[in-house]
């Protein structure tokens, strides 16, 4: 079994040892926190593909109405994150929370997501890098997928051609072959150290295997006035998401100042108000750390949402630029898994028992 499958496994071990031992009822008061920041990307049926390697990415419509069914039946309240932080600052604990966020702004969100959270009267965030609905987004990790689905084989030079990597043939034939080769090119693609290499490699690899990036901005996500329509109603936050889904911490300073900036400047100016909260883009350690946190403070946000996995505690009001969040993951829809999540079991085992990590 391979690296991802693998990881995927591990945690889906973890969540159901949690969850039939009964250990995650017995840690609850102790890691269970004051509340939750959910993370959701795209909310769709299911499709009937083998080969979906960013399915982790995407929940159904079903497991949405089952999860918010769950959650208004554990008298948790569904707060906006206005209201999270108020929370936060005052100490206002009386109650557990949970705040639904969903990044990037698919048009699955308006056509799916929506009406669930709105027949559920559930306040949700919206995190849009702005070049998405301006059209001329570039969702880099579909372009790995795109290559590897329509192709037998696929040349590549993992190294990199400037630094000696060897070109090597990558099958994917099979799907087997297929996560494989999808895998390898991901992981490479993670490691390069500047947001700059990777655009070019990916740019490279759509090139060579006629990928057209710029077709999946358009036909997956929500335009301005698509998003207008969803911001007149009161359940709905806008927040930043950058202008171009940078990894933050592998671009300038300066660069990614103009990034978080220029987001709430670009969504001030095609809707009218200027967002308060941010989500830095991919959002895990490699993506934002000390320095995006120092920036988005100094940037006077709110709040901003990392992915590093967690529940909140009282002690965040100290660290409001470096919130963890709960993933609701494609490849683990149960309701059971959400049950051990809130708990906030799995993630203190995750995080060795730390509660908070702003570093
Ligand atoms: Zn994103």
């Amino acid at each position: 079994m391979k690296k991802m499958a693998m990881k995927q496994t591990i945690i889906r071990a973890g969540l159901e040892t949690l969850y039939f031992s009964g250990a995650y009822q017995m840690m609850r008061p102790f890691v269970a926190g004051v509340g939750a920041i959910l993370t959701l990307h795209h909310v769709r049926p299911a499709r009937p593909e083998q080969f979906q390697p960013n399915r982790l990415l995407e929940i159904t419509p079903q497991f949405l109405d089952e999860v918010l069914i769950e959650l208004r039946r554990s008298e948790l309240d569904l707060v906006s994150l206005d209201e999270m932080h108020r929370r936060l600052v005052e100490g206002d604990f009386r109650r557990r929370f949970v705040c639904i966020t969903i990044d990037d702004g698919y048009r699955d969100t308006l056509q799916w997501a929506y009406p669930i959270l709105r027949r559920h009267q559930a306040p949700f965030t919206l995190y849009i890098p702005t070049s998405f609905p301006d059209g001329v987004g570039e969702l880099w990790w579909l372009v790995p997928e795109a290559v590897v689905a329509r192709n037998d084989a696929i040349d590549v030079c993992l190294g990199g051609q400037n630094v000696g990597g060897q070109h090597e043939t990558l099958s994917c034939a099979s799907v087997a072959e297929k996560r494989d080769a999808f895998d390898r090119l991901y992981v490479w693609l993670r490691s390069l150290t500047s947001e700059a290499e990777l655009r070019s490699a990916v740019r490279d690899l759509a090139a060579r295997y006629q990928v057209d990036i710029a077709a999946f901005c358009n036909e997956l996500c929500m335009r301005w006035d698509e998003l207008a329509t969803l911001a007149t109603d009161p359940l709905v936050t806008i927040g930043a998401h950058t202008v171009n889904h940078v990894m933050l911490a592998k671009v300038s300073e300066e660069l990614a100042r103009t990034e978080m900036d220029m987001s709430r400047t670009a969504i001030e100016c095609a809707l009218g108000f200027r967002p308060a909260h941010l989500s830095y883009p991919v959002g895990d350690r490699t993506s934002a750390s000390a320095r995006e946190f120092r920036i988005a403070n100094e940037l006077g946000f709110k709040t901003a949402v990392t992915t590093r996995p967690g529940v909140l505690f009282g002690t965040h009001r100290d660290c409001l630029m470096s919130l963890p969040r709960i993933s609701l993951n494609g490849e683990h829809q149960q309701l059971r898994y959400v049950r051990v999540l809130l708990s906030g079991a799995a993630t203190a085992m995750w995080n060795g028992f730390r509660r908070v990590d702003a570093a």
